[in-house]
């Protein structure tokens, strides 16, 4: 009896649609990304109506394919966005400036310079010497700031210390966005993507409320927004969460802290918009093992690391992968092709793989629609960029 459990590919994609996604991809040479944009719409529907109230910015950083903006324009999302590259794909698309926001609180002078001719009021700021630059490049723009937050070992893919500042920093830069000619607009934060903890959230919200309250009673300044950042679930191997359940607890902290006029809301989902509607098809380049004793089988395939599986790091994100070739399943190492030792996305990938996995055969990596095509674009030995399609 085998130590591993079998990837049920029907707990992540609908029979037809992975049919679908699968004919499609049976020409194509391998390792590429098929995107499933219908899966996408109905993400984005459902992040809707979970949170009602609330205006969506689509983290462009999850996958800027022009077929997935297009689609999300279309739906009248927000775009957050990253650098002036992205902003060039957004507004190329014919996006208008008010749907922006410039959330990297990372940028240079000549990039606020830009965005703000070309009409984006909205920044996103966490330290003194950018909000100064703000003012002087983008007078009067909106501002908000990010806060650190905790939670970081529950979630999958953390994001905060490098972003953000300690509460009483954030009240003493909305403080002098104001004495600067800003407009204090509210606060920001990021749980840290897919965030298993819902209470991560509750913790983050009620450290918004706090300086919400200061900055009033002591400055008579009133923000008017909460830009809740991203960190909302996609479907990985460790299932966590339906979206309906975030949404649920997190509008009851809301409005535990806030009432029932909450400020205005701001959420940036990436992942769990875009994730799920992804399969990553890769072809087994070698099996081998380290002896000739050696129950351990190492699965070269030609995807890796550097080629669109950087989220493998520490092993951070475990991707569901489905092959259709039979047998046990037994512990194998899965790596990729390139001449760099570092190029191992599993030690022991916790479903194993099937004793009859041969040379040639197709890997299906499940939930690959987010982060895998933009992380991989560089030629690293040659290799070209992962390939991407939609249907
Ligand atoms: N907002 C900001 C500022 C981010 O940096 C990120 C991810 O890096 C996101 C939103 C998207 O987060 P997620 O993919 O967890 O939804």
């Amino acid at each position: 009896m085998s130590q591993f459990q079998s990837i049920d590919v029907a707990d992540y994609y609908d029979n037809e649609t992975f049919e679908r996604i699968k004919a499609f991809a049976s020409d194509k040479v391998t390792p590429f990304v098929v995107i499933d944009t219908k899966i996408i719409a109905k993400q984005y529907d459902d992040m809707v109506q979970s949170f009602p109230f609330a205006s969506v910015y689509y983290a462009v950083k999850a996958n800027p394919a022009p077929e997935i903006l297009s689609l999300l324009r279309d739906k009248g999302a927000n775009f957050d966005i990253a650098s002036i590259f992205e902003l060039d794909m957004v507004m190329e698309l014919g996006v208008s400036p008010e749907r922006i926001s410039y959330g990297n609180t990372i940028k240079k002078r000549k990039d606020v310079r830009a965005f703000y001719q070309r009409g984006v009021t909205m920044f996103a700021s966490d330290s003194e010497a950018d909000l100064r630059m703000i003012a002087e490049e983008a007078p009067g723009a909106k501002v908000y700031v990010r806060i650190l937050t905790e939670g970081t070992e529950t979630a999958d893919w953390p994001l905060s210390r490098k972003f953000g500042c300690q509460n009483e920093m954030a009240y003493e830069l909305l403080v002098l966005a104001k004495e600067l000619g800003l407009k204090p607009y509210g606060l920001s934060f990021h749980v840290g993507s897919q965030q298993r903890d819902i209470g991560a959230w509750d913790a983050a919200i009620g450290k918004v409320k706090v300086i919400f309250d200061r900055l009033k009673e002591e400055h008579g300044i009133v923000l008017e927004m909460i830009n809740m950042g991203g960190g909302f679930p996609a479907n990985y191997i460790d299932k966590t969460n339906s979206l309906t359940t975030y949404a649920e607890q997190i509008i009851h902290f809301l409005k535990e802290d806030f009432g029932e006029q909450l400020p205005k809301i701001v959420l940036e989902p990436g992942r769990s918009l875009i994730a799920n509607a992804g399969v990553l098809v890769s072809e087994v380049v070698l099996i081998s093992r380290k002896s000739n004793t050696a129950l351990e089988r190492w699965v070269f395939t030609d995807v890796g690391k550097f080629s669109g599986l950087i989220e493998t790091m520490d092993e951070a994100i475990k991707f569901p992968i489905y092959t259709e070739a039979q047998g046990e399943l037994q512990p194998c190492v899965i790596a990729g092709p390139t001449c760099d030792s570092a190029d191992i996305m599993y030690e022991q990938y916790s479903y194993g793989l099937p004793e009859e996995l041969a040379i040639g055969d197709r890997l299906y990596w499940l939930t690959t629609g987010a982060y895998t095509t933009t992380y991989s674009a560089v030629c690293f030995n040659g290799f070209p960029p992962l390939q991407d399609y939609y249907l």
